[in-house]
């Protein structure tokens, strides 16, 4: 849109949309958003570029390694050795090629995942309400927003109620403005423009309605938005623990080359032959892939639980769930489906009406006692407390039941499901919502509010006098009552009524039914400043109880989870007694378990609390704020939590977990940006399937470590022993870049891809300091190693004494050093299972890795030019078949090991 004008906060709000070209009521049409998009652009701000091929390539080069390296190819070339001075170039570029390669695909798995992030709009086009990409929202798009909603765009207020908008990202203000229709003064500042949302603030209460102005990088954050700032991660525990290791191991790698260069000079070695070798050693000792194989690890497992529905939003989330010892979850959508059907009704004078039906379908009767209720011509039920209860349940509802698009699909549910179910349950008695809703107009609300849990709304009745209906928590609406609707009439709500109602709710939860009241205000006024405790002295109507039925899948990942170690607690708003029921029956609870509920929570100090965690599984009613003191309670006996939540007052709790868990599809925009996953279909077994992926990425990584230590360590003591004993150094040190660079290169990372065992849940948690050269690690290289250089560095000296020419030697022992890493290779892809159980096409990656290796170490051995630079000498396939059978001692020792240590845990 070509209007530029930078005081929309000053005009009036009926102005607006004119100005703009729309009518607020029916929004734009698609046809003119489409022309507005193709003229103004997305609504985004530009990005960062992803660094270059070259840029990621030449960063491969910046190692003191590399640049140790270069300066052993420049005195080769110094001292006239042309060849090495190229070899070394070019393995150096070959290396930087592999890490260059590896980095690309870990970033290109990041990049998808930031497009699976993206955030939604909910928007008003051709008079519907449709959420859409709100990259594709346009000036004059009306927005609709409700508390957790980001705002996506610039706009001006038209309608609301009790709006706040938290503004800390645009003007560092922490606690949320009230904002409202009415102008203010031209030049009022930005903080204090109340009649304005702004893109990247959040709504943290009330709902409204506004005109998009602005979008993309003409919105105030775009003004102020810097490029340079979007979203470099700071490397993850796991990441920072790998640099660690490294550089234990130049340390070790520097002391190491002294020992060599001072042993080669006391068996008169030459020096210069001597300075490569070391050079390359410790080159090779070093494992500079190790860092990159991380990364890759961590994006593949991001790939691999992107797959299974979770969305991991902080790569460090990946090998912190493998960690993960406490699961917090939410009951409603998470555990149960969020399905809600309304089965009962009870009216406060205690009479019960049964529902019939499952599901969203308006079809099925109400019956009271024996008889079916049903609606008169004018929409007016039989039973005059049952009328009122249905109409209270309908108007004081922000949900919608549209009819199906064709005769037999299935109705569909606009809202919230715990409203929607109260929509078909009017249906089912013959009530019209939308006539309803058009007949007594909606004048004024308090939107639901969670910590509260009620909301109300205020309506036109027939006699002139509004009404406002409250529904909300059972013992929250009977806080408010004074009256009772009993046989048609208002009587006091004395204490023989009140104990009549009193023990309802409860009788209801214990059915696992979600337990609702409502009650009736005549002639109360919630509009202007007021609260909920303007509705003091309210007339019970009576109690809804719906049924929300858990997950199917739920039962079995609840099993899973336990059977891995980690606790499963329900954290839920619902009442106590709902969700220890459907925690029993989902085996989340046993039965000695307790549920705690918010009161109590409140009154406990966290002694008395934590001696009574162990046996707690349900904490039920709680507020917000309360699910932090679980958290940090938790965390303080050294439990790592993962906790989900949905609302915008779990962001404090989600970020102070160890993995906070937002829900995909019921979250709000607060909760998912607070939250370091997001679960797709916020589903119980998705978490349960992302904790066993951070448990395969961890697993994996110790792996690549094992497989890179171990050969490491082999080849210097190789190096070192043959020269101890008089001999030259067992590999030129052409060859030994190629083997550490180039061999190991291919193989190492690609472990990293390896498959789950499927053990992964059957075991403990990985305790978070565990380190991760672990003791089985240091026993298992305590085999290999020698293995190895027993293998390589006996087959040299044999060979010598039985008169093989030197370079005819070297080229041999260089190609069974290649082979005992292959085999070993084999060996690290499982600690316990026999590599000859393992399908070797499992992981495709390691057998590409593996064949190219074997190809490039044939084109090194037996082609003339290479020949030449590598200093091989070619044997034949005599040779090749015992070189192979020999570096099979490697794997045949592993093997062993593994038997005895599964016939040793097979025993009782
Ligand atoms: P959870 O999502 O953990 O199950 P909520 O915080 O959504 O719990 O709900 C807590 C309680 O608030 C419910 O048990 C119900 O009594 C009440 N409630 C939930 N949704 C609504 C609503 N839309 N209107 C009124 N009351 C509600
Ligand atoms: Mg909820």
């Amino acid at each position: 849109m070509g209007v530029r004008d930078l005081s929309w906060h000053a005009r009036a709000a009926a102005d607006v949309g004119g100005a703009l070209g729309v009518d607020v009521n029916v929004g734009l049409s698609s046809a003119d958003a489409a022309a507005r998009l193709a003229a103004d652009g997305k609504n985004a701000l530009p990005e960062t570029p992803p660094p270059s091929t070259l840029r990621v390539f030449l960063r491969q080069l910046k190692s003191p390694l590399i640049f140790l390296l270069l300066g052993a190819a420049v005195l080769a070339l110094f001292i006239g050795e042309r060849t090495d001075a190229a070899v070394i170039a070019v393995v150096v570029v070959a290396n930087a090629v592999i890490g260059a390669f590896q980095e690309g695909r870990a970033e290109r798995s990041l990049a998808a995942l930031k497009r699976l992030t993206g955030k939604t709009a909910r928007i008003v086009r051709d008079s519907h309400e449709v959420e859409l990409d709100a990259a594709d929202v346009v000036v004059g798009d009306v927005l609709v927003v409700g508390a957790g909603d980001a705002v996506a765009a610039d706009a001006r207020v038209i309608d609301h109620a009790t709006l706040q908008v938290a503004e800390a990202a645009l003007t560092g203000e922490s606690v949320p403005v009230e904002k409202s229709a009415a102008p203010v003064d031209v030049d009022t500042p930005l903080a204090e423009r109340t009649s304005m949302l702004f893109a990247g603030t959040y709504v943290a209460a009330g709902r409204a309605r506004a005109v998009v102005v602005a979008t993309g990088p003409r919105t105030e954050i775009g003004h102020i938005a810097d490029l340079a700032t979007s979203g470099e991660e700071p490397p993850t525990p796991l990441e920072r623990r790998i640099a660690r290791l490294g550089r234990v191991v130049i340390f070790l790698a520097l002391a190491l080359f002294v020992v060599v260069v001072v042993v080669g000079l006391l068996r008169n070695v030459p020096l210069h032959e001597l300075f490569m070798v070391a050079v390359s050693q410790i080159v090779g000792l070093v494992p500079e892939g190790l860092p990159v194989a991380m990364t890759v690890a961590l994006a593949v497992g991001v790939q691999r639980m992107a797959k299974r529905n979770a969305v991991v939003r902080r790569l460090a989330a990946v090998e912190t769930l493998g960690s993960t010892t406490v699961i917090c979850t939410d009951k409603t959508g998470t555990l149960t489906r969020n399905e809600m059907t309304a089965t009962t009704l009870v009216l406060a004078d205690g009479r019960v009406v049964d529902v019939e039906g499952t599901g969203y379908a308006p079809v099925g009767t109400l019956r009271l006692n024996a008889r079916v209720l049903g609606a008169d011509a004018n929409g007016n039920v039989d039973d005059l407390d049952v009328d009122e209860l249905l109409r209270a349940l309908v108007l004081c509802n922000d949900a919608s039941l549209l009819s199906p698009a064709e005769p037999d699909a299935p109705w569909r549910p606009l809202g919230d499901p715990t409203e929607v179910a109260l929509v078909t349950l009017g249906m089912k008695a013959g009530l019209v919502p939308d006539e309803l809703r058009r007949r007594h107009r909606r004048r004024a609300e308090l939107p639901f509010d969670s910590d509260a849990r009620l909301m109300a709304t205020q309506h036109a009745s027939v006699d002139g006098d509004d009404v406002v209906y409250v529904k909300g928590a059972p013992e929250a609406v009977l806080a408010l009552c004074a009256r009772a609707r009993c046989g048609g009439d208002d009587v006091a709500l004395d204490d023989a009524v009140r104990a009549r109602v009193r023990d309802v709710p409860e009788a209801l939860a214990a059915r696992a039914l979600r337990v609702l009241a409502v009650a009736v205000v005549r002639g109360g006024r919630i509009e202007g400043d007021v609260g909920f405790a303007a509705l003091q002295g309210a007339c019970l109507l009576g109690f809804v109880g719906e049924i929300d039925p858990p997950r199917d899948e739920v039962k079995e990942a609840i099993a899973r989870c336990r059977a891995a170690g980690i606790r499963p607690i329900m954290v839920t708003g619902d009442h106590k007694v709902t969700g220890l029921a459907i925690a029993r029956a989902i085996g989340l609870a046993d039965d000695g378990d307790e549920a705690i509920d918010g009161r109590e929570l409140a009154a406990l100090d966290d002694v008395a609390l934590l001696a009574r965690l162990p046996r707690c599984s349900v904490f039920a009613r709680v507020q917000p704020a309360q699910k932090l003191r679980i958290v940090t309670l938790l965390q303080a006996q050294h439990d790592v939590v993962a906790m989900t939540g949905d609302g915008v007052n779990d962001a404090p709790a989600l970020v102070r977990a160890d993995v906070g868990v937002a829900m995909g599809k019921s979250g709000t925009e607060v909760a998912r940006d607070a939250a370091k996953i997001v679960l797709v279909d916020d589903n119980f077994a998705t978490l349960v399937a992302a904790v066993e992926e951070g448990r395969v990425v961890y697993r994996n990584i110790k792996k690549a470590v094992l497989l890179l230590l171990s050969t490491s360590f082999a080849e210097v003591i190789i190096l070192l022993g043959a020269m101890a004993l008089g001999y030259p150094p067992p590999f030129h040190a052409v060859q030994i870049l190629w083997n550490n660079l180039v061999t190991e290169g291919l193989i190492t990372v690609n472990l990293i891809m390896e498959p789950p065992e499927g053990d992964e849940m059957g075991r403990p948690p990985i305790a978070p300091h565990e380190p991760l050269v672990d003791r089985a690690m240091i026993l298992r290289m305590a085999l290999i190693v020698p293995s190895i250089v027993v293998v390589t560095l006996g087959w040299m000296l044999w060979r010598t004494a039985t008169g093989g020419a030197a370079e005819q030697v070297q080229t041999e022992t260089f190609t069974l050093l290649a082979l005992c890493e292959w085999f070993n290779v084999l060996n690290c892809r499982s600690a316990t299972r026999s590599a000859f159980s393992m399908r070797l096409f499992a992981n495709p990656w390691l057998l590409g890795g593996l064949l190219i290796g074997n190809a490039l170490q044939a084109l090194v051995v037996f082609t003339a030019p290479l020949q030449r630079v590598f200093r091989t000498v070619p044997f034949g396939v005599g040779e090749v078949v015992a070189l192979g059978a020999v570096a099979s001692v490697v794997l045949v020792v592993e093997e062993l090991r593994k038997l005895i240590l599964r016939r040793r845990r097979a025993r009782p």
